[in-house]
């Protein structure tokens, strides 16, 4: 089971028309739905579960710009912006803190790699430093091991993501949302080439436009509407303690191991080390374009050949209309763990912070990352099919980066200037000749 949500309930109506409807109750469709309607538009979100219970509710809770791909430090900073006045805009507690966000550098190589994203990340008025050994010893004094320095954000912050979309769902509820919990969505229905209804479990809804961020489920929804997203899946996971005399100030990360302070009183702790890509038909077919991104993260990781290749191929399929479809078979995605990996993660906590050895372990979990090849998202028109958008692939930095991909999806789908350039973003950079490669600054 993954960590306890904030429940919302849904909108009592279930309506068979509006404006726009979004597919996904994560933090990224309801990012776009708060947008949408602070603006006036009419917004349907539909999620086959609940609100935030796959990625956006599993995830270490890091807002960073830190190491950041290049090409997302123009939405990053507006984020960043819109989460500086979160709680104030919501009235409510999303658990935001600008607490600084401390990368651990072991090698030269490293930190010559943190030296040149500093330079590039100052043209974007992003000024991140490079500690000294010492100067990293000042923010954690009890750390042990080799690291000759680190690299520090002091803007940088955390929220809490079994409180934050909740919380950002309830306001857009306020502005007029309509939720609809457990209601799966089988299919978009086209006339024409253009978008005219959702199939849901529960009767169709007519639209003129439709916002597709499904997280991990993204690529199958496109598929049933012929469109080739080329996106996997990643397995990681993560830890929570019970409340603990221990507070490391900032959100720190020492390669094995990353923590930062809860606001229940706890500990998430995780590590990007030791994640498990499970081979799956897709895999195969995506292999060469994920290529590049594999042999940068090869040795964090672990390739696994089980259940979930027979799995996908057998009833990941697309929906129709009329049929149970495996959404709502899975109505939250709940990957297993191995509880070495948990216990490999309190070993490297404890070497790296010798007073964090043998913490009470509350909970651990599962969350399945979903990853594009080049480790940015798309947030896009989808070209051949008029009034269809996406927005996914966030490639485990999804939720830092939400309120800006909201702003930005809403500002596409509006036809408005878009808050930042979208050309990174488009969904055609995988078929228009695009080099696709991905960036690894940390
Ligand atoms: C372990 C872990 C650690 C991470 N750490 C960080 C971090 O520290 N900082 C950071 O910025 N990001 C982090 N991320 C990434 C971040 O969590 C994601 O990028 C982000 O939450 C993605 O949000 P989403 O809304 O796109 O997807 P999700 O949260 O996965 O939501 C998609 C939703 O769509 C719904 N859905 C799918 N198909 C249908 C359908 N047919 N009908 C109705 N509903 C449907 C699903 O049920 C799901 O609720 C981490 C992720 C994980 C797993």
């Amino acid at each position: 089971m993954g960590p306890g949500v904030d429940a919302v309930a849904s909108s009592d109506n279930f309506p068979t028309e509006t404006d726009v409807v979004i597919v996904g109750g994560g933090i990224i469709g309801v990012a776009t739905a708060l947008s949408l309607v602070q603006r006036g538009i009419r917004v349907v979100l539909l999620e086959k579960g609940t609100v935030a219970a796959e990625q956006s509710s599993r995830n270490w809770g890091w807002c960073r710009r830190t190491g950041r791909d290049l090409r997302e430090l123009p939405l990053i900073n507006l984020s960043m912006q819109l989460w500086e006045n979160m709680n104030a805009t919501l009235g409510r507690e999303t658990g935001f803190r600008r607490n600084g966000i401390v990368y651990g550098t072991r090698t030269e190589a490293q930190y010559a790699r943190h030296q040149r994203w500093i330079a590039e990340a100052k043209q974007h008025d992003i000024h991140s430093e490079l500690l000294s050994s010492s100067q990293l010893r000042e923010h954690l004094p009890q750390l042990q091991g080799e690291f000759i320095g680190g690299l520090f954000t002091a803007l940088d912050g955390r929220a809490e993501p079994q409180k934050a979309a909740p919380a950002m769902v309830l306001k857009a509820m306020e502005h007029g949302l309509n939720l609809q919990q457990h209601c799966a969505v089988r299919t978009i229905e086209r006339t024409n080439g253009r978008v005219n209804a959702v199939i849901t479990e529960h009767g169709a809804i007519r639209c003129q436009q439709v916002v597709t961020a499904g997280g991990a489920w993204t690529r199958l929804l496109l598929q049933g509407l012929d469109v080739t997203l080329p996106q996997l899946k990643v397995l990681s996971t993560v830890l929570r303690t019970r409340p603990v005399d221990f507070d490391p100030g900032v959100c720190a990360s020492f390669g094995s191991v990353a923590l930062r302070k809860r606001l229940d009183g706890g500990l998430t702790v995780a590590s990007s080390a030791t994640n498990t890509a499970d081979i799956t038909t897709d895999s195969l077919r995506f292999s060469p374009l994920f290529m590049p991104a594999y042999w940068v993260e090869r040795q964090a990781l672990k390739l696994r050949l089980g259940k979930r290749f027979v799995d996908e191929l057998v009833n990941w399929r697309p929906g129709v209309e009329d049929k149970r479809s495996v959404y709502e078979a899975v109505r939250v995605l709940e990957p297993q763990i191995d509880p070495a990996i948990v216990q490999r993660m309190r070993e490297a906590l404890g070497k790296v912070l010798p007073p964090l050895a043998n913490l009470p372990v509350a909970q651990s979990w599962g969350g399945l990352i979903d990853t594009l090849p080049d480790a940015i998202p798309v947030i896009s028109a989808v070209d051949e099919v008029k009034g269809l958008y996406v927005a996914t692939g966030f490639s485990g930095h999804g939720f830092g980066i939400a309120p800006g991909a909201g702003q930005l999806m809403a500002d596409l789908v509006l036809g408005s200037t878009p808050s930042v350039d979208p050309h990174p973003f488009r969904l055609s950079r995988f078929s228009d000749g695009e080099r696709i490669r991905a960036q690894h600054w940390l």
